[in-house]
């Protein structure tokens, strides 16, 4: 009995460890996907891009790009709503890539956007919601996206 008390007790180590190695897999992931994509170099191509992925999703609201320079963002790419018709997608140059635009892309289209307050401003539950719906349905659904796209 001791045995199991005792994996009890540490049952909530274990299941953090699970949920951490998981998110660290679908964050390897992504980059394995990224890694042989094609970079973007110049704003018009990045423009003529972002118009051809919007007429096949045919999604005619607004989606600027802000590209953002190593040290001045923590994260690789993200991706947000602005306002009723238009959105924001913000990418680290290093990560200016096509696949990593199809990815953040396909956050927008697939509507994984639509949440107009911030996390910060969301109670914990509503924040618990928010995350485990990202990293168990979003996340893995956009790379599955990405991984089968051209
Ligand atoms: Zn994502």
């Amino acid at each position: 009995m001791g045995r199991v008390k005792n994996i009890i007790k540490k049952l909530p180590f274990y299941l953090a460890s699970a949920l951490f190695l998981y998110e660290i897999s679908l964050g390897i992931a992504n980059y394995l996907i990224v890694q042989n994509s094609q970079k973007i170099r110049f704003i018009s191509h990045l423009e003529r891009l972002i118009e051809e992925k919007k007429k096949e999703a045919s999604f005619n609201k607004n989606i600027r790009v802000e590209i953002d320079y190593p040290g001045k963002i923590t994260t690789t790419a993200l991706s947000r709503k602005k306002g009723v018709d238009s959105y924001e997608i913000v990418i680290n140059k290093d990560w200016l890539n096509t696949k990593t635009l199809d990815h953040e892309l396909y956050h927008i289209f697939d509507g994984h956007c639509e949440s107009t307050s911030t996390f910060k401003q969301k109670n914990l539950l509503d924040k618990l919601v928010e995350k485990w719906k990202f990293y168990y349905y979003e996340e893995p659904k956009t790379i599955i996206h990405t991984l089968m796209n051209k």
